[in-house]
């Protein structure tokens, strides 16, 4: 029988454009975890906030298991019941009129942009491309969605990148009145930036971004792939605001670990994204869109929804007992169950040490850039689970600060 395979076969087998931490883990449970050597963690990172239900809720290995028996893979010649069951779910659950699928949250906002670009093109010609995102915005990793994207380090290198794109203050609507005119098919937004620093947009920003989108015959689109499918504590960020987009972008927490992205638009849009015009192999694939539907249709309930608020208190309270202890944080912020904590001044960049400490204390957390530690847990993690992973934060940070 051949030997397990270890982390040094990351370094000999794989591309090394990930840095992988050293414990693989192996099986899942709800919120925890274990590695290779049976090691148990409690998970508060939730796979970079995919893992909406935890692991291998019983609802989706029935979905994909009941869907595995039945057929995997059509291709867009057919149709199939689980896409056409899954966009009509997230239509009449949100002001879309319109559902696409494809198999990540990039790939959606590819799709996002191309059409944009493409229903300007239609209705005012080519001249109208103009693209409006922000500083700190994380698209995805395509070359056209690093550049919307506003992190310059993930497009260096890879010119020439696409053109037409400009790059505004994040809840500074004077800079886009500077940039935004007629010539503009698209202002593209993270209704909270999730990469960025894990930062909401403020009710005011959001509801003029729409007042200037209108006034110029611009559409407004939301990123929500990281802040959609019940994350915020709405089935998507966009209804705290009351303010509604043109286009909505989700993936991640979609398909609760199984990949899968959609675009969400309006039957004013549409129309542009013609036959021939866009597409995808796997896109709307019947086992992602069959984990797809069940994942929606549990976390878009009171129940699960209500208990994202509670479970926000419970994470600020704790990180709030932690910060008074050690003063960690300068500030502790985010919505529903996507928290960010931002380092104070003594532990200034030092967000990515806590990680690996974390972990040999049992936990997974995730940072948000070099300053800002971040949780996306389950958003049925138990409460047990809360209070237990918060002990073994303040282990490592006590480690930390011990070191500092
Ligand atoms: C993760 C993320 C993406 C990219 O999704 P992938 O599935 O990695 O392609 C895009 N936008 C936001 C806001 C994200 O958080």
């Amino acid at each position: 029988m051949a030997a397990s395979p270890t982390r040094d076969d990351f370094d000999h087998y794989m591309t090394p454009n990930y840095s992988p931490q050293q414990a693989i883990p192996v099986r899942g449970e709800g919120s925890r975890l274990w590695d290779q050597e049976g090691r148990e963690y409690i998970d508060f990172a939730g796979g970079i906030a995919v893992n909406a239900l935890g692991h291998c809720h019983p609802a989706l290995v029935k979905a994909l298991t009941a869907q595995a028996n039945q057929v995997w893979h059509l291709s867009n010649v057919f149709t199939n019941e689980p896409a056409l069951k899954l966009a009509r779910e997230l239509v009449e659950r949100t002001f879309a009129d319109k559902a696409y699928f494809c198999s990540s949250g990039g790939e959606a906002n590819e799709a996002a942009f191309k059409l944009a670009r493409r229903w300007a093109y239609d209705h005012f010609g080519e001249k109208k491309h103009k693209i409006i995102s922000f500083k700190q915005a994380f698209h995805g990793r395509t070359l056209f969605t690093v550049s919307v994207g506003g992190q310059p380090k993930y497009s260096e290198g890879f010119g020439p990148v696409p053109g037409g794109i400009v790059h505004a203050e994040f809840n500074n609507l004077d800079s886009v009145r500077e940039l935004i005119d007629d010539d503009t098919c698209a202002v593209v937004v993270e209704p909270i930036q999730g990469e960025g620093g894990v930062t909401p947009a403020t009710q005011d920003f959001i509801e003029g971004l729409r007042e200037l989108c209108d006034q110029h015959l611009a559409l407004l689109v939301f990123d929500e792939v990281q802040s959609g499918v019940g994350r915020s504590g709405k089935l998507y960020t966009y209804m705290h605001y009351g303010v509604t987009p043109d286009i909505l972008t989700t993936a991640k927490a979609l398909g609760g670990g199984f990949p899968i992205g959609g675009m969400l638009t309006t039957d004013r849009v549409a129309p542009s994204l013609a036959v021939g015009t866009h597409g995808s192999t796997y896109g709307g694939n019947p086992l992602a869109c069959a984990v797809g539907h069940a994942a929606l249709t549990t976390i878009d309930t009171p129940e699960v929804l209500d208990g994202v608020a509670r479970r926000h208190e419970l994470f600020r309270e704790h990180l709030e007992v932690i910060n008074r202890k050690y003063g960690l944080f300068k500030e502790i912020r985010g919505m529903g169950l996507l928290i960010g904590a931002e380092m104070s001044e003594a532990f200034e960049g030092k967000a990515r040490e806590l990680l690996p400490l974390a972990l040999e204390q049992g936990l997974m957390i995730l940072v948000a850039g070099p300053n800002v530690l971040r949780m996306a847990p389950s958003l049925v993690v138990p409460e047990a689970d809360i209070q237990e992973g918060m002990a073994r934060l303040e282990l490592a940070v006590e480690q930390l600060v011990g070191q500092s």
